[in-house]
């Protein structure tokens, strides 16, 4: 009698870092024999939670969906729900302690542990808790199930050694540690043997990349690398910070062409004093002109940042500078937050400002930086753009039957397919003209009116075809080309035990 193999879901809170930790958790579920749950399920036999601990809502977030899931549980004999990332591994058993029908609780230096903590709980019919202090694995070592095929995560570094006062990270993650740059190129160049056209290298700083084995140029070294890699047609990066940003990385970028010209860089705020609260070791100045010197380099350079509107002791005047700094930067777009006092970080026990005040500031900083963001996009009407077709290109809706990439910026884009012209898949790259700018979209149906339209025919659409036809069915997420059908993908690294 053949099993039906248990289904696991991953619900991911938080940053990039959690995303890619996230499709490491799955590849171990399914190394385990568990399948992913069908597209569109927010059940499954397995739920794992995997927490962020940056924001004051994090635990709201967490706990409602335990909340939720609590009544599913009791209909659902068996089902075991796990809890990993920053919250969990900063909370622990005390989660357990809330939330009694959790069965297993993991940290972000354990994720190797879950299929195993499952089990245990299973047999012995309660709830585990094993949280480590230190990195066990590198998680980039662990199998992975990619959410696309066309493109992938690839981590450099794990930890941060900055103490920004705001910042649960450096608690909850450790201090940096790199990859040696071989294994790094060696996970790209698997990535794009399974089809990946596009890699994001990431770390909480990927600028200090290298300051744990003594070179101080590693990440420029790595971005030039990358530029080697057959078939590798776009390399982007996050998070850099501004106080470890070097002119080599910046020439680096304009030197290697499958380097694209986007910058994710931090702001935080625009006030020097304020940076000086928040040991943000550079300063406004400093800042602008790195933007400066990057797009002397780069002149299509997109720029995006994060901004925290309200720390405590913020006046009037220092909002006024970050106001003063976001109109001279143009930023593409923002990423933009009311500060949220976290336990553990050393600006905790700060006296926090009203927040009747941090919002009307936190709107008037919304409204700027999304009038610069229309400007940014429609500067762009007329710009021929190649777009790496995204995966789920499927019709935005129905009205305007338009698919999506995304154009060297970054920037989404919708367009149209020509009556009669080839349909691209995703993963294949379509070159077309903007001929709309929205405020957090660009359109582009040159097409239509027999304007641009060209489709190339790409690996990582080879790889998507291959994974989506040929009886080959692997619901939204793309299977993992290459690897078995629906199969995490093991990247034959010898598993890295780090500090037994
Ligand atoms: S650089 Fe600062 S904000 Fe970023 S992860 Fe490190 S401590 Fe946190």
């Amino acid at each position: 009698m053949t099993l039906t193999p248990r289904t696991y879901l991953v619900k991911t809170l938080g940053c990039q870092m959690n995303v890619h930790d996230s499709e490491h958790m799955a590849g171990l579920l399914e190394e385990a024999g568990y399948t992913k749950a069908p597209a569109g399920d927010d059940v499954a036999d397995i739920v794992v939670i995997n927490t962020c601990a940056v924001r004051e809502n994090a635990a709201t977030k967490l706990y409602g969906n335990l909340g939720q899931l609590a009544s599913i549980k009791r209909e659902r004999p068996g089902m075991q729900i796990a809890v990993g990332g920053c919250l969990a591994q900063k909370d622990r058993g005390e989660i357990v302690t809330k939330a009694p029908w959790v069965d297993v609780v993991f940290g972000t230096h354990n994720i190797d542990v879950l299929p195993a903590m499952l089990d245990r709980a299973r047999h012995n019919a309660r709830a585990e808790v094993e949280i480590e202090e230190t990195l066990q694995v590198f998680p980039s070592t662990l199998p992975s199930r990619r959410d696309s095929l066309a493109a992938g995560w690839v981590s450099i570094s794990v930890g941060c050694n900055n103490t920004c006062t705001f910042c649960i990270v450096p608690s909850l993650r450790g201090k940096e540690r790199d990859r040696r740059p071989g294994e790094i190129l060696a996970e790209v160049e698997a990535l794009v043997a399974q089809g990946a056209v596009e890699v994001t290298l990431l770390g909480q700083n990927v600028n200090s990349y290298g300051v744990e084995f003594g070179d101080r140029g590693a990440f420029a070294k790595l971005l030039r690398a990358c530029g080697d890699i057959e078939g590798l047609e776009r390399v982007r990066f996050t998070s850099p910070h501004p106080a470890a940003f070097t002119d080599d990385v910046i020439e680096a970028m304009a030197a290697t062409p499958n380097v694209m010209p986007t910058l994710h860089m931090p702001l935080q705020s625009g006030s020097d004093r304020i940076l000086r609260a928040m040991r943000r070791s550079y300063r406004s100045e400093k800042f602008l002109g790195i933007l400066d010197r990057v797009r002397a380099a780069m002149p299509d350079a997109a720029i995006t940042t994060d901004i925290i509107v309200g720390f405590p002791g913020e006046t009037e005047e220092d909002f006024q500078e970050t106001m003063r700094v976001v109109e001279a930067a143009r930023f593409t777009s923002a990423f933009t937050f009311q500060y949220s006092p976290r336990p553990g970080t050393p600006a905790f026990d700060l006296e926090p400002l009203p927040k009747d005040v941090v919002q009307e500031r936190f709107e008037r900083l919304l409204a700027l930086q999304e009038r610069i963001t229309l400007e940014d996009s429609q500067a762009l009407v007329g710009r021929t753009v190649e777009l790496l077709v995204l995966d789920g290109g499927g019709r935005k809706d129905d009205g305007t039957a338009r698919l999506s990439g995304r154009e060297p910026g970054n920037r989404l884009v919708h367009f149209t397919v020509p009556d009669g012209a080839e349909e691209p898949r995703p993963g294949d790259i379509v070159t077309v003209a903007v001929t709309h700018g929205a405020p957090h979209h660009l359109i582009a149906d040159s097409g239509i009116a027999g304007g641009t339209y060209a489709v190339r025919r790409t690996r990582a659409g080879d790889a998507w075809e291959h994974a989506h036809t040929d009886g080959h069915s692997h619901g939204d997420s793309c299977g993992t080309g290459g690897a078995p059908a629906g199969g995490p993908v093991s990247l034959g690294l010898p598993t890295l035990r780090v500090g037994r």
